[in-house]
């Protein structure tokens, strides 16, 4: 639920220091060795707070996808550490989420909508009841509790890329990573997925990091805007985004505020392209 006082249940009480859920310290990451290695992370330190919302914007191939890979501990960073909730990572931790942009590889074809939400559960050791509990809530809180027996190709691409974000929450995980998730769709189902990722978002008091290539979308949904350079992604500019906390596609879009950090980050990454 949201509160009145439009702070997430994980936002700390006035004069509390924010706990950080994701530590990221001196992350670099380089494919290959020798003469042909190639570097795509280099240097990054940052933190995300519990109940953050934040967004990593930069330019394509500029490593995004290759750090959230490194924080989810899909692969090895070749220098740095990622700690979640303190906890040094190495492998995947259990409570941890991602959503990939593609929906229709990350969907399993051969199961209903609910198998798909279910199947990471049962390998949590979640009992049947509780995960059939689970299902239910997680397809309430992205508009689907009517399509249970729907298979996905019988779905939307936004309808898809919905039960991937349910499927995710249902492991009620201390960080969502997000590579890209609406870059699938088209724009008005975009603006729809932005909307309902924030309003989960907020209601769960979810800790969320979102990759995108997109500069108004990242200003739209974030608490918080981390812009990368070009190859290899250094950070350049960590801002705050101080619009309310309720956003419409409309009138957010065409504020004062929005319009300046918009042309903010836009003058950032041209400045680190040039
Ligand atoms: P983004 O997600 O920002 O588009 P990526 O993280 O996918 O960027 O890629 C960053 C850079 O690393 C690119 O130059 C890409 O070609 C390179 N890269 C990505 N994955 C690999 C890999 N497995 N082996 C070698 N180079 C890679
Ligand atoms: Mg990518």
């Amino acid at each position: 639920m949201i509160n009145i006082t439009g702070l997430s249940k994980n936002d700390p009480a006035p004069g509390e220091t924010p706990v950080a859920m994701l530590e990221v310290e001196g992350l670099n990451h380089r494919f290959g060795s020798g003469p042909d290695a190639h570097a795509a992370v280099r240097d990054l330190t940052f933190t995300v707070s519990a109940g953050q919302l934040a967004c990593i914007v930069g330019p394509s191939g500029c490593g995004k996808s290759t750090l959230l890979r490194c924080i989810a501990g899909l692969i090895k960073p070749t220098g740095g550490k990622v700690r979640l909730h303190g906890d040094e990572v190495q492998g995947v931790p259990a409570d941890l989420a991602v959503v990939f942009q593609d929906y229709s590889r990350s969907l399993f074809p051969w199961l209903t909508v609910a198998g798909n939400v279910e199947f990471p559960l049962r390998s949590l050791g979640i009992g049947k009841e509780e995960r059939r509990r689970r299902v239910e809530e997680a397809l309430g809180w992205v508009g689907l509790a009517g399509s249970q027996r729907k298979f996905p190709w019988q779905l939307s691409g936004g309808m898809q890329q919905r039960v991937s974000i349910a499927r995710a929450l249902a492991s009620r995980p201390a960080l969502l990573l997000m590579d890209e998730p609406f870059a699938s769709v088209d724009a008005q189902t975009r603006f729809e997925l932005e909307d309902l990722l924030r309003t989960v978002q907020r209601e769960q008091g979810s800790t969320v990091l979102l990759v995108t290539h997109d500069i108004d979308e990242s200003v739209y949904l974030a608490d918080r805007v981390l812009v990368l350079s070009s190859s290899p992604a250094t950070i350049v500019a960590d801002l705050p985004v101080d619009l309310p906390a309720e956003r419409d596609q409309i009138t957010t879009r065409e504020s004062a505020e929005f319009v300046a950090l918009r042309g903010e980050v836009a003058r950032l990454l041209q400045k680190r392209a040039a």
